[in-house]
């Protein structure tokens, strides 16, 4: 097996920062790739909220500057190596840019900064100048999401001369086609690119008279990716699903692959779970009931063993199928269940959410947090879990519920689809509920179904443990990862 040199880059990345799937992707894919052998460096932006958890940071040589638009930005580093793991987090820093509460929007307004373009152009050229200066030459430059993706635009432009990148190879992994970045055409300069990139009919940044970085990136990468087979067809196949870069996609699809996300089941696993106050397996779920007695006290919901409870832990964004669940809750808190719901994102989802908490108070509790001590007491004590999302690229919350045999309950989207069987009462097999739809009464005939078994004691168990067997870990999406690696490298 050949070790490679990898360089990722992101903007989230667990433990350090995140607000979604995305960090816990970084979090886990550097260490898996580094079980693998491979050497991977993985840089990110010194945000206020970085939590580095003991490990300890230490400074990198040199600190320069970065040109933007004519002004001077300072940058420096921090290293950060990961002996257990073995691989080490670079955190690019720059106050100005990163010394704020949140990693994307600005808490005060509601909506994301206004200089995201420059905080993240500066993140992609101090990436470079920094593994140059550092004479660290990758095999592999892997980006994610459109904050890091100008990287292999740079390499095949300002950077096409650069012998230090010559040969260097990219790839681009997409997480989420609802995130572009997408800017005013009159910030184009703030790249410090050939004006014919945007100004032309077939500019790679021109987006209906806008800028965007995420449509450069796709066509400028060596490969693209993205985070389940299933949103991989999605998102070249219908303007929803592509949001606009549907054709731009399918310019590429020779080459653009859906490698699904993986479980650090050393974080999420019952049987181990360190922020969970009762352990359990499938041979004995006590621990479960335990488990749900703790939270539903925590949230001052009365216990009732036999009536479900209902977990849900996501982003408070359209995305996520909020509206559909209040389109229906008043038949969906009519049935015989319990809910708990942790979010935060759009605030027009935490009024909606507070006012239907203040309409079903024994039924329902909600936390407007970021919290992941609960996010993991919610996967242990709950008995099942609702994503109802629009799209789901892959989603990881419905892994996570499989293995804690909190029984998912999905749309057939994207990664949802391709991780829960849907239960057939027939053959008695499946992992879940999965709808169709998107209606309000798709969804309600699919809890219905689901509260109805939840009686059925042996079927429910059979259920939950034919989840708790499945096995979506790393190492299998990390070795089509490193076969994709060896493609790129051989060609
Ligand atoms: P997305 O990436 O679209 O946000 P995923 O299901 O892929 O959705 O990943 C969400 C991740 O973020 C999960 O690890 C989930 O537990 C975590 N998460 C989301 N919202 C919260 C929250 N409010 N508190 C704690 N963890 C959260």
């Amino acid at each position: 097996m050949a070790s490679y040199k990898i360089l990722m880059a992101a903007s989230e990345a667990a433990p350090f920062a995140r607000t979604g799937g995305l960090g816990d992707v970084l979090g886990a894919l550097p260490k898996a790739l580094a079980r693998r052998g491979h050497l991977v460096k993985l840089f990110l932006p010194h945000y206020a909220k970085v939590e580095h958890n003991n490990l300890p940071l230490r400074p990198l040589e040199p600190a320069f500057e970065i040109n933007i638009d004519g002004k001077q930005y300072p940058a420096s580093f921090e290293g950060c190596h990961d002996r257990r793991h073995n691989y080490e987090t670079i955190l690019v820093n720059n106050e100005y840019f990163y010394d704020r509460p949140e990693l994307y929007r600005d808490p005060g307004t509601g909506k994301d900064y206004t200089d995201n373009d420059e905080r993240f152009i500066f993140f992609n050229l101090a990436v470079m100048e920094m593994i140059k200066a550092m004479d660290w030459q990758p095999d592999i430059i892997h980006v994610h999401d459109w904050q890091a993706g100008l990287i292999p635009v740079y390499l095949k432009t300002l950077y096409k001369d650069d012998r230090f990148f010559a040969g260097v190879k990219t790839v681009l992994t997409i997480h989420n086609m609802g995130y572009q970045g997408v800017f005013e055409s009159k910030r184009f300069r703030k790249l410090g690119l050939s004006e014919d990139l945007f100004y032309s009919v077939t500019g790679p940044f021109e987006f209906y008279e806008k800028v965007n970085f995420l449509k450069a990136s796709i066509l400028y990468t060596d490969a693209v990716t993205t985070v389940s087979a299933r949103y991989a067809d999605e998102i070249q196949s219908s303007e929803e699903m592509g949001a606009g870069l549907q054709d731009v996609l399918k310019t590429r699809r020779n080459n653009l692959t859906g490698i699904v996300n993986g479980v650090d089941y050393h974080l999420w696993s019952p049987t181990k779970d360190k922020k969970i106050p009762f352990h359990y397996n499938r041979s004995n779920l006590t621990g479960k009931r335990e488990n749900k007695a703790v939270l539903l006290n925590k949230a001052g919901l009365p216990l009732r063993h036999k009536v479900p409870l209902i977990g849900i832990i996501s982003r408070l964004a359209d995305q996520k199928g909020f509206d559909l669940i209040a389109r229906s809750a008043e038949n969906l808190f009519e049935l015989n269940l319990q809910m708990i719901v942790l979010g935060t994102g759009e605030l027009k989802y935490h009024d909606l959410l507070l006012e239907l908490e203040k309409r079903y108070p024994d039924k329902l509790k909600v936390y407007l947090t970021f919290d992941d001590d609960l996010a993991h007491l919610i996967e242990a004590g709950a008995d099942m879990f609702l994503m109802p999302s629009r799209y789901e690229p892959c989603g990881l919350n419905q892994m996570y519920s499989l293995r804690y045999g909190t029984v998912p309950i999905v749309r057939e989207v994207g990664g949802l689809a391709d991780t829960v069987v849907n239960y057939n009462p027939e053959t008695r097999q499946g992992t879940g509920f999965v709808f169709k739809e998107y209606t309000p009464e798709a969804l309600l005939e699919t809890v219905k179904r689901a509260v109805e078994l939840y009686t059925r004691k042996k079927i429910w168990t059979k259920i939950m443990k034919a989840g708790m067997v499945q096995d979506f870990s790393w190492d299998k999406s990390a070795a089509r990862y490193a076969d994709l690696y060896e493609d790129l490298v051989r060609k």
